[in-house]
């Protein structure tokens, strides 16, 4: 189950793939972006790490709420208050300790804020364009009866292959939105950190 060890495991493991991923994110932001998607994660989940030091959690969902105050707090870009909003929401809406079908919901309510917040749609090659698939296929595992860590793998591929199908599309958010028709062709940087996310939540489940 989601417990709150397993939070404090998630967002360690976030921001060890952030390091990892830098130069990557960077690269896929300095082609239809501003080339900070890379340093912007790392300073935030930097942070976040920082921020659960201290922290005497109550619950999981309270290490997720942290984890979402601090991105706010420390990352200008558009993805801090994205990823903030959606892990505020994610912790609020988590029980303890969540099993497949609550943690399915709450990822579902993070989904939600990323959403009021950004007003993107899927197809509009952002973070949504991930974590859409990324929370129908935790739903459907969690109703077909999976383990925690069975959902979160068929979610992680589910992130991976959603920020795959981000190639073609044109950007309709974000600053790759001013690229028009030439944001076309490259994998969009929210929608691959959206998949390090839930290939890291199905990491320290597994
Ligand atoms: P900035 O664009 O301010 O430099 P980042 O580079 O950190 O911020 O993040 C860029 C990513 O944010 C994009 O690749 C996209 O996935 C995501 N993004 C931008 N605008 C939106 C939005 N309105 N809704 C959802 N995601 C968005
Ligand atoms: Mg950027
Ligand atoms: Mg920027």
């Amino acid at each position: 189950l989601f417990d709150t060890a397993l939070a404090e495991a998630w967002i360690r493991s976030i921001a060890a793939a952030v390091e990892k991923e830098q130069d990557r994110l960077t690269e896929l932001d300095s082609a239809i972006g501003d080339g900070d998607h890379g340093s912007n994660l790392r300073r935030g989940f930097d942070a976040a790490l920082a921020a659960l030091e201290g922290l005497q959690p109550t619950g999981p969902g309270a290490v997720l709420t942290r984890t979402g105050t601090t991105l706010i707090s420390k990352v200008g870009g558009a993805s801090g208050p994205l990823y903030g909003k959606a892990f505020r929401a994610l912790g609020a809406a988590l029980p303890e300790p969540a099993g497949p079908v609550a943690l399915a919901e709450a990822m579902a309510a993070g989904l939600d804020a990323v959403r009021i917040l950004g007003k993107a749609e899927p197809g509009d090659k952002t973070i949504v364009d991930a974590w859409t698939p990324a929370v129908a296929a935790l739903r459907a595992a969690a109703a077909a009866g999976a383990t925690l860590p069975e959902a979160a793998a068929a979610a992680a591929d589910a992130a991976e292959q959603g920020a795959r199908d981000t190639v073609p599309l044109r950007a309709r958010k974000g600053r790759a939105s001013y690229l028009g028709e030439r944001s076309t062709g490259h994998q969009d940087p929210g929608a691959t950190s959206t998949a390090l996310l839930f290939r890291t939540l199905a990491d320290v489940t597994g």
